[in-house]
């Protein structure tokens, strides 16, 4: 067996999505993602030893790295980038798994007596925020959304209007998601083997699959098991449990709670809709006085990059402290099209970039990636995403009390440089929309429309 294409993931590793699909991992890319089988329909252990997966190994184990399922490690293996397959080969529990191939693995690819050693649990879409960049896909409050905004437009404008039309068909699959594991079994049986878990979603905290398996691992003393987290902190209490009891039996170094904080104050309450920031303020300094290790995960698009240096800044005095030393700012591009940064008119980018480098030669706080900030910053202004912004903000806006513009006042700035689209697409909802069920705040601009 050659060892140079083999990835451990395939037989320790198992990525569950809200609509249930187990996949391989979750940095697999293509047109035809490989998905081993449904949680929903079959047991872990069915699906771990599925065709697709039994395939996915066959090739492994004869020197292949499927395009169709690895480009993106193959690709950053390429380039010199260390891909996640080669994280992955150098994970503590990996060696012993890879030279035990031979003993476990059959010719067709099953594998027996494997131990599931890393979870990445995104199994519910169940959320407590609706963020602009997110998706029904992610979040139940989205799907809500969604529902409540449709009511306003009759049959035929949703059909004529591909934003209204897609946003339909997209909700409709929101009854293939997993609110709830159909059981716990696979915990129950997998629980003594885990090594490293990842819980996102959705909202972890808010998942009774979560408070089960932090329970779990507490009752067993298995406070090795690496964990982290990706959630919104707007909620650290569960049913008369407070994680910070739980998460302080593990040392410093094996739980990592990331917050998804993209904004401070007003501004993250209209980017994460459903954020209120005094609670998740607050949550973060608890968790961070507790000695638990915090960081912002950090999502920049062209609604926070405008002012990413004071944000890095405040980010990095919230989450640094004596109890929590490693604390950094995590920074992710977005790239959805309609709020990514190449929203942004070139100009604009330009200063943005200059003063973020000059920032960064003086400034103390700690950050990761920032280069990918860079590179999107550089790339040329897209007006179709520009307008898509403006389309998109004034339909999220519709029906509230605030608009983008009392939140993140540039914008206002950028709405009269670039002919007032928002008030444009806001004019044309409202005309469309079935009239006295829908209306637009817009304090900052001094035009207030309610039917
Ligand atoms: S090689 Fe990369 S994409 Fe393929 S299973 Fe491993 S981590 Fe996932």
């Amino acid at each position: 067996m050659s060892q140079s294409k083999i990835c451990v993931y395939p037989w320790s590793h198992v990525n569950i999505n809200p609509n249930g699909d187990v996949w391989p991992c979750c940095h697999q890319r293509g047109d035809q993602m490989r998905v081993y089988g449904n949680f929903k329909e079959d047991d872990i252990d069915t699906i771990f030893n599925s065709e697709s997966a039994r395939e996915l190994r066959r090739s492994m184990l004869q020197g292949v790295l499927p395009r169709d399922t690895c480009i993106k490690c193959i690709e950053y293996e390429k380039i010199g980038i260390k891909s996640a397959r080669l994280w992955a080969n150098l994970q503590p529990w990996a060696k012993e798994i890879i030279d035990n191939i031979p003993n476990t693995t059959k010719d067709d690819g099953t594998v027996e007596n494997y131990k599931i050693k890393f979870w990445d649990l995104r199994w519910s879409n169940l959320c407590n925020m609706k963020c602009v960049m997110c998706s029904p896909d992610w979040s139940s409050l989205w799907v809500q959304e969604i529902k409540n905004k449709l009511e306003n437009f009759d049959d035929k404008t949703i059909e004529k209007e591909n934003m209204l039309r897609a946003y339909k068909q997209h909700i409709k699959h929101d009854t293939l998601k997993i609110r709830h594991l159909p059981n716990k079994q696979f915990i129950d049986n997998h629980i003594n083997d885990v090594e490293h878990i990842y819980f996102a979603g959705g909202e972890p905290l808010i998942m009774d699959e979560h408070w089960y398996i932090l329970n779990k691992l507490t009752e067993l003393k298995r406070f090795n098991v690496k964990i982290k987290y990706n959630t919104n902190m707007l909620k650290l209490d569960y049913k008369r449990q407070n994680a910070i009891d739980l998460w302080k039996n593990w040392d410093y170094l094996k739980l990592s709670v990331e917050g998804s904080i993209d904004e401070t104050g007003k501004r993250a309450e209209w980017i994460r809709t459903g954020t209120v920031w005094e609670t998740v303020e607050k949550n973060i300094k608890q968790v961070r006085d507790t000695g638990i290790q915090t960081f912002s995960n950090t999502s920049v698009g062209c609604y926070n990059v405008i002012r990413l240096p004071e944000l890095i800044d405040e980010l990095y005095e919230l989450y640094y402290s004596p109890t929590n030393k490693k604390a950094q700012v995590n920074l992710n591009p977005v790239h959805n099209h309609w709020c990514s940064i190449q929203v942004l008119p070139d100009a604009l980018k330009r200063d943005i970039l200059e003063k973020t480098k000059s920032w960064e030669s003086k400034t103390k706080s700690k950050t990761n990636k920032i280069e990918a900030i860079y590179h999107e910053l550089q790339k040329p202004h897209d007006p179709d995403k520009l307008k898509m912004f403006w389309k998109r903000s004034s339909w999220l806006d519709l029906n509230k009390d605030s608009t983008l513009f009392d939140h993140i006042p540039e914008f206002a700035e950028l709405n009269d440089q670039t002919g007032n689209q928002y008030e444009k697409f806001r004019d044309d909802w409202i005309e469309k929309s079935l009239s006295k069920r829908i209306s637009s705040t817009n304090s900052n601009l001094c035009s207030s429309v309610s039917y």
